[in-house]
């Protein structure tokens, strides 16, 4: 697809640490129960206390989906790991400094919309943070209403999905302020957190997040690609507090294989190591304002 072979272009372009992101697959490397959620709610607004259900433990409802229980993940810190400030330069991180056995998942752009995933997350109640990107949404902005609102934070990652450290800032801002204006009027609550398209940020892309509203730019640790993931670390496993980058794919961009089939897949690379899936929002801290 044409934005697919734009990104190709646009990775040769980026160089140093970036690229280390890119290599494992930064967003875009290549890229029952149903008595929750039917109705909309009020949003939760970023950062406060999850209402959401807990992860559902009923293995007649997993095996649905050809899987078993994760663990459930334990209550997250009274005291958030990481506190976002106000003011000041925006912090940049890959993990949330913790010691329970919980990873994060992340789900970037927006491009496929299958119903299937949202039955998937009515059933398993998996928690996710969906980074959107206006291009990839704007056909459908309901979509991921249902999924907003099992509990699911919406935050933002640009308009067009550009490499951000290639533009000057006041494009840098259009980027950011934009996503963030159209998110907060579909969803009802601003975005807390940035995550750069491709990884890519530099000065300019901190001072621009900063002024548009979110607090802090969020990276990644581990990338799932359709059956495996790519780890940074040199021991190739999860470790406590890791965030990992999914996308909204299907299809086209799997090799055939659908958006639950991957997500499941994830799901199993998770639970064969162990791990519990946490809530990324349960363990920050917005700025009291
Ligand atoms: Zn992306």
């Amino acid at each position: 697809m044409k934005e697919r072979r734009n990104r190709g272009r646009l990775y040769r372009s980026v160089t140093g640490a970036v690229a280390v992101g890119l290599a494992v697959g930064g967003c875009g490397a290549g890229g029952g129960s149903g008595d929750v959620a039917r109705a909309s709610r009020p949003a939760v607004p970023n950062g406060a206390v999850s209402t959401a259900p807990a992860m559902s433990d009923s293995a007649a409802t997993w095996r649905k989906w050809g899987l078993t229980p994760l663990p459930a993940a334990p209550r997250p810190p009274a005291e958030k790991p990481v506190r976002l400030s106000a003011t000041g330069t925006v912090p940049v991180f890959t993990r949330i400094p913790t010691t329970q056995k919980v990873v994060f998942i992340t789900v970037d752009d927006g491009q496929e919309k299958d119903p299937a995933f949202i039955r998937m997350l009515r059933d398993l109640r998996v928690p996710i943070t969906m980074f959107l990107m206006n291009d990839a949404v704007k056909s459908d902005y309901a979509y991921f209403r249902p999924l907003q609102a099992l509990g699911n934070h919406i935050q933002n990652h640009t308009l067009h999905h550009p490499v951000m450290s290639a533009l000057p800032l006041a494009r840098q801002k259009e980027e950011v302020c934009g996503d963030q204006k159209i998110l907060t009027k579909e969803y009802g609550t601003a975005p807390l957190l940035f995550r750069p398209p491709y990884g890519a940020y530099d000065t300019n892309t901190k001072i621009a997040v900063g002024e548009c509203g979110p607090r802090a730019i969020v990276w990644w640790r581990e990338s799932m690609q359709i059956r495996t993931m790519q780890y940074q670390s040199a021991d190739r496993k999860l470790h406590p507090g890791d965030i990992i980058l999914a996308h909204f794919r299907g299809p086209s961009e799997l090799k055939g294989t659908t958006m639950t089939h991957m997500f499941a897949n994830l799901l199993r690379r998770i639970h064969e190591q162990g791990f519990a899936v946490a809530r990324l929002e349960d363990y920050i801290q917005p700025p009291t304002r």
